[in-house]
């Protein structure tokens, strides 16, 4: 038999224990067991229950753990949780004797303290004696509001960790929703997060990049294509920034090149130490490339427009001069460039409407079926005058080459384009020829010539706007980088798709493709 002062040392050795396991973070159901386990023991009981208030199930009682009841047993127990503990008394004794009854187990007193938390009650504790002879104590209260204590706090803790974990479950959420790239870094700046639009962002996978420095796995250059997460990072930059961005170009693992900005948040101890920080990086190329793109345009403006401006001007001036006498063939000829220079000026101001109207409301089409062999002729028979004698011209459709669908006028302008880039890329002049077949329920149409060709690295690159391959041909001939840009547009839009096939020094060959009339040119011409 244990005597008043080693039970107190054993009632603080169990208490202790129970708070360790708390702190191990053991689940809750495993601390409570534990509490009740004591509890019985230390209150001289032969079984105890811990029943809680369950917020989902309206604020009922439920029993969630217990010492020396089988658990089938526990539904038994019910009847006595629908009475608070304070008002157990008689009606207690009555509803146990039921208990006892109904369970066939010994269960003679009762003892039952509520579990609460800052006052509000989350539970009760029950322990339960089969002996008649010993009532419960004072002390025994006491001992046993010990452990209801305890217990309360391991409620308190469980909760709290539960409500810990829904919120990082929803900021995890969130996090991995994002449509920026988030990356959360340690104090040793090695990668904690990573989120899937850093994946698709950077090319590494999450597997992969957890755990690495983060520089390893993140490369911004500036300017100068100097490695900025190496050199500089903005997260060590003195004096400290409290929310450092910086942009510049970053390459995914796979090669591809973007234009980034990362946005950092650092985290630092109140003595300045360095404990991470949440990166946000956001994929600014299409901006950077409208950027670039407006000073384009307004640099090709300046120029192919000043261009034929300056000539007009300078022919116009030079032919009004009141000190120099010209022949009535000087007067043409210059009339003659003035009239060329304007019409390329018409031309150039008619492509850039052109654009900026496909890039405010796409291409409007007005869509029919014709026979792509009449448009080739009209094509060539508008340029075969001025094309010049080194050019040779040729038409090449089946005879029952069947009609195509689309808009006449934006097709003319898609052949008109390609004929005049084969005339200004074949400075020697050549062959050019103007072809098509049908193609299941599409018709190929080709121009090819045997100029300057296309190296297959630019191939791509030539349709896009204001793209113009760096040569001496390029400063020789006018042109704004647009043509292909349209012409590519308007094929789009028609359906269809463009490629070019060229090697340099042999020629080119431009393809695109249509959709086939739905009639035959000859119903049309079936009288009805
Ligand atoms: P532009 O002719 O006004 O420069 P385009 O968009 O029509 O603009 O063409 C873009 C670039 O593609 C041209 O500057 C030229 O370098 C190249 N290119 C187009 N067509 C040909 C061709 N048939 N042969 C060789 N290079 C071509």
């Amino acid at each position: 038999m244990l005597n008043s002062s080693d039970h107190r040392l054993l009632q603080r050795e169990y208490l202790l224990q129970i708070s360790r396991a708390m702190t191990a973070q053991l689940d809750l159901l495993s601390v409570l067991s534990l509490t009740i386990g004591y509890a019985v023991e230390m209150t001289a009981g032969t079984s105890g229950l811990i029943a809680l208030y369950d917020e989902e199930a309206g604020d009922e009682l439920r029993i969630r753990a217990s010492s020396g009841l089988p658990r089938n047993e526990w539904p038994a127990f019910a009847r006595l949780l629908t009475l608070p503990p304070s008002e157990l008394g008689r009606r207690g004794d009555m509803l146990l004797r039921e208990v006892a009854a109904d369970t066939g187990l010994t269960l003679r007193q009762m003892i039952a303290l509520p579990l609460t938390l800052r006052d509000t009650p989350v539970g009760v504790i029950y322990v339960f004696r089969a002996a008649l002879n010993v009532a419960f104590s004072a002390d025994d209260r006491q001992v046993l509001q010990d452990f209801a204590d305890q217990a309360a706090i391991a409620v308190s803790n469980a909760r709290l960790y539960q409500s810990v974990l829904r919120e990082k479950q929803r900021l995890d959420a969130m996090i991995e929703q994002s449509a920026d790239g988030v990356m959360i870094i340690d104090s040793r700046w090695r990668i904690t997060t990573f989120n899937k639009a850093m994946e698709t962002l950077t090319g590494w996978s999450r597997e992969e990049a957890l755990g690495r420095p983060c520089a390893e796995v993140l490369a911004i250059e500036n300017g100068q294509g100097i490695n900025i997460c190496l050199t500089d990072c903005p997260l060590q930059r003195l004096p400290f920034a409290t929310n450092p961005v910086v942009e510049g170009r970053m390459f995914t693992r796979d090669g591809r090149s973007l234009f980034v900005q990362s946005r950092y948040a650092p985290q630092r101890s109140s003595q300045g130490q360095f404990l991470g920080a949440i990166a946000n990086i956001r994929d600014i190329t299409a901006q950077k490339q409208d950027e670039e793109l407006q000073s384009t345009f307004i640099s090709v403006i300046s120029h192919e427009l000043k261009t034929p401006v300056s000539i007009i001007k300078g022919y116009a001036g030079t032919l009004r001069r009141d000190d120099a006498t010209f022949s009535a063939q000087q007067y043409r000829d210059g009339l003659a460039v003035i009239e060329e220079e304007a019409d390329r000026l018409a031309r150039q101001i008619q492509d850039l409407l052109d654009v900026s109207r496909l890039m405010a409301d796409g291409t409007r089409l007005e869509i029919a079926d014709f026979p792509l062999p009449i448009l080739a002729s009209d094509v060539v028979r508008s340029f075969a005058p001025t094309a010049g004698e080194q050019f040779e011209f040729e038409l090449r459709f089946p005879e029952d080459m069947p009609p195509v669908q689309g808009d006449y006028e934006r097709i003319r302008q898609v052949l008109a384009n390609l004929v005049s880039n084969a005339v200004k890329y074949s400075p020697e002049g050549g062959m050019i020829r103007i072809g098509g077949w049908p193609d299941g329920n599409h018709a190929i149409c080709y121009v090819s010539d045997q100029g300057v060709g296309i190296a297959p690295e630019e191939q791509e690159a030539i349709f896009r706007r204001f793209y113009r391959i760096d040569t001496r041909l390029r400063r020789e001939t006018q042109g704004s980088g647009l043509g292909l840009f349209l012409t590519r547009a308007i094929i789009e839009a028609h359906g269809g798709r463009i490629w070019v096939e060229s090697q340099i020094g042999k020629g080119s060959r431009f393809s695109f493709t249509l959709p086939l009339g739905r009639r035959k040119l000859a119903d049309e011409a079936t009288p009805q």
